[in-house]
């Protein structure tokens, strides 16, 4: 079936037969019921789209149905009743009109539901709509993001290149499988909405573990590969219809029992994809559904990486030149070294960068509102383990697939198995001196932007430490603000740390520990190396 909205003018469907119940006065039950053509017309000439029934081997219609006054029911898994409140409204008679709709198959029945919802959705968009509906161009999706972005967004996920790229994180993809596989319990037999289909594998796992349909919502090109995947998959692709729209704005024929997404961007919210994920949650699931995954979690920790640090330095160097062919740079310079530090670092650390345990910030997919992801605040509270320079804030995240059988973390923690979203640091241009002990209070805050990505304000504040302690007060703060959008990806020198795998397997997904020690700092220092950044040369 190809449903992509916005350019349908004819869409034909295969009846197994049709049959009109008789109205209230008439005393015969319905009409005969035979093998029919359903045919969804855009505007008939009098301003609405109709659905118009026709006889195998006839070449008239024997009844056309106007979708703005039509409402389609199901009534089992092959049959259905379309009624028409005002069936001659052309003609201005209004009187109604019901027919029953026998499908061949189940995915007949669901893909004409979905077109009639899609077709009946683009008459209520339109010009001819009842007085008290305001006219809404705009979804959800479009109010808050910049159509630039969203073009360039969409784009980029339309390429297979890129699509290979998450297909080949093994580590992502393939905990994605046993998530699934291992919870077959929740698949099997279920409708499923795949949220942000991609390439359509996720839809094809769910399928796999059982599912009774899959509905694989892509918003990009990549819906029209996502169709050749799966028709090439036909013992699995019976089971998946692909619809090409937005979360936002398409509509299903049913309720899903369970969501499957992977909406993650760097440091969780990156894409804000998250807010679709719960767009498609309100929209599509089921009361008592459930998500994949249903929680995520960001964790932060304080790092030092002197190396890291002057390497940031250093880029501004370049306009640091009195004569550059007889130009002098220099009042570009401050502009340039605070723009370096506005970028958030991508790459794989050592966890041994990490100045204190970390903390967590708790989403709770199945519960927060929409809204609620707009700004995100998190008052930060560490100890710092060692005696040391603070070069800023480091962040990965995880989610958990909460099925009812295993529960599993996804992590993209320091020292586990590298994914392709790495870790993030957020180098402050002002480093911080702490002593093994001392308090390090602080706040990230990000507040989301209409590019599809947050801006990030970070405070960093070392408390009093030893004897005076007690008066309190803040020794020394530093801040910034950086655009998650415009990260700086930094992999050539993160490739070479790499964790022998049985070290993985011993760590806890959620956090990377590291010990807490409040008495002489000359001791915690033998654990973390003299930061001078030499694992990643
Ligand atoms: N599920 C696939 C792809 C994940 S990438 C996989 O796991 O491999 C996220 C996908 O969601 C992209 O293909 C992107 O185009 C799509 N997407 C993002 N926002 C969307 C939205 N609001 N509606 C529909 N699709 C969306």
């Amino acid at each position: 079936m190809d449903v992509s909205v916005g350019q349908r003018q004819l869409q034909e469907f295969s009846l197994a037969s049709v049959s009109e119940l008789a109205s209230s006065a008439s005393t015969s039950a319905s009409t005969a019921s035979l093998p029919a053509i359903a045919h969804f017309f855009a505007d008939c000439g009098c301003g609405s789209s109709q659905l118009r029934l026709q006889r195998e081997n006839e070449s008239s219609y024997f009844a056309s149905l106007h979708l703005a006054t039509s409402h389609l029911f199901k009534l089992g898994p092959v049959q259905s009743v379309c009624v028409d409140e005002c069936s001659n409204a052309c003609n201005e008679k209004s009187y109604s009109r019901a027919f029953t709709l026998l499908f061949n198959k189940e995915k007949d029945s669901r893909d004409f539901h979905y077109s009639f919802e899609q077709w009946k959705k683009d008459v209520n968009q339109g010009s001819n709509l009842p007085d008290r509906i305001i006219p809404s161009s705009k979804s959800k999706f479009d109010e808050k993001i910049e159509s630039s972005s969203a073009k360039m967004y969409f784009h980029y996920y339309g390429q297979l290149l890129h699509q290979q790229n998450m297909l080949q994180d093994y580590v992502r993809t393939g905990t994605y499988y046993a998530a699934v596989m291992e919870n077959r319990d929740d698949f099997s037999g279920r409708v499923v909405v795949d949220v942000g289909a991609g390439s359509g594998i996720l839809s094809l796992f769910a399928a796999q573990a059982g599912a009774k349909h899959v509905y694989a919502v892509e918003a990009s090109e990549m819906a029209e590969y996502a169709r050749k995947l799966i028709a090439g998959n036909p013992h699995l692709g019976d089971r998946i219809t692909v619809v090409k729209g937005k979360v936002e704005e398409i509509e299903l024929p049913e309720k899903a029992d369970i969501l499957i997404s992977e909406p993650m961007g760097t440091l969780l919210v990156n894409e804000r994809m998250l807010e679709s994920y719960v767009i498609a949650r309100d929209r599509f699931l089921a009361p008592e559904g459930k998500m994949f995954p249903a929680a995520g979690r960001i964790h932060m920790a304080p790092f030092s990486d002197e190396y890291l640090f002057v390497e940031i330095a250093n880029k501004a160097l370049f306009w640091q030149q009195a004569s550059y062919y007889g130009v002098n740079l220099t009042p570009l310079h401050e502009s340039a070294f605070q723009g370096n530090y506005s970028q958030p670092v991508v790459d794989a650390f050592d966890p041994r960068l990490l100045v204190a345990s970390p903390v967590f910030h708790v989403i709770d997919f199945t519960k927060v509102k929409e809204e609620d992801l707009y700004e995100i605040d998190i008052p930060l509270k560490f100890i710092a383990a060692v005696g040391t320079r603070v070069h800023g804030l480091a962040c990965w995240f995880d989610v958990l697939f909460n099925g009812s059988t295993v529960q599993r973390w996804l992590t993209t923690a320091p020292g586990a198995p590298t994914t392709h979203w790495y870790q993030l640091r957020c180098v402050l241009s002002q480093p911080l001196y702490v002593m093994a002990g001392q308090e390090i209070t602080g706040r990230l805050h990000m507040i989301a932007h209409n590019a599809q990505s947050y801006t990030i304000h970070l405070t960093l504040s070392t408390k009093m430490w030893g004897p005076g302690a007690e008066q309190g007060g803040i020794l020394q703060t530093s801040s910034g603000k950086l655009d998650l959008k415009e990260p700086y990806y930094r992999m050539s020198q993160s490739q070479a740390y790499t964790v022998p795998q049985d070290q993985h397997q011993s760590l806890q997904p959620q956090d990377v520990n590291i010990p807490i020690h409040d008495t002489e700092e000359s001791e915690p220092l033998e654990q973390l190396p003299q930061n001078s950044g030499s694992h990643f040369s």
